[in-house]
């Protein structure tokens, strides 16, 4: 098992690997842990079996299988751990319903969390922010942004507007490796783009390419480049037949 080490001192943030090409994202701040969208028990479970690390928390984004299957097998294991997730879900298990500017901090660490709202992808995605990391779920991809299955066009164009309030230095951590893909599609819109040929020479032979930073995205992501509702609706639905 490879912890990859960030250059920032604490939490440190590592991807596990699960499904095809989802990342869940492990939090670690000396013994403890905090998994952010456990889709699949397994892989958390031998990573902590590994790493011997104390599980603390579960952080949820929104409803779908691929970001919550695995909470029932982990609560089951760790019947103690707190487990936060959008105030607009209804899921079977105990948690703490989390909106729009909610803060909370992980008992026995130093890891504060604030919360934005994000409907688009689903109607209770949210996303949340710990220092500079920003944990985006399926609502900001690197070089893209989630299918619209349940919000409007709209809702999600508002959505990716609140990331541009944020400090752009902030790490971007996305729950899919769809980052080679999305720079195709924006350089397919714009093939002569400078930095988007750069941040493909970049990423093509990365095995993982996260986490990347608000300032690439708002460099290079077309979806956060577009200029109004008309031209992101346009764009969306150009990349959902790409
Ligand atoms: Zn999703």
């Amino acid at each position: 098992m490879i912890i990859r080490h960030q250059s920032s001192n604490k939490p440190q943030i590592t991807p596990i690997k699960a499904f095809q090409d989802n990342y869940i994202w492990a939090m670690i701040e000396d013994q403890n842990l905090i998994i952010v969208d456990p889709g699949d028990a397994k892989p958390v479970l031998e990573f902590i079996s590994h790493s011997k690390l104390n599980l603390l928390s579960i952080l949820i984004t929104h409803k779908h299988l691929d970001h919550m299957g695995g909470v029932d097998k982990l609560y089951a294991n760790y019947p103690n751990i707190e487990i936060y997730a959008p105030r607009d879900s209804n899921f079977s298990f105990p948690y703490k319903a989390v909106g729009e500017g909610g803060e909370f901090k992980i008992n026995g660490t130093s890891m504060n969390f604030k919360v934005l709202e994000t409907p688009g992808h689903t109607l209770d995605h949210i996303v949340y922010i710990n220092e500079s990391n920003l944990f985006c779920g399926d609502t900001l991809f690197a070089c893209g942004c989630g299918r619209i299955f349940e919000g409007t066009y709209n809702q999600m164009f508002e959505s990716l507007q609140k990331f541009k309030k944020l400090d752009a230095t902030m790490k971007v951590f996305c729950a899919h490796e769809y980052t080679v893909k999305n720079i195709e599609f924006a350089l397919s819109l714009n093939p002569t783009n400078k930095k988007l040929l750069n941040r493909l020479k970049s990423c093509l032979y990365q095995e993982i390419t996260l986490p990347s930073s608000l300032k690439e995205e708002f460099e290079t992501n077309p979806f956060l480049l577009a200029k109004d509702i008309n031209q992101f609706k346009e764009i969306r639905q150009q990349k959902d037949v790409f």
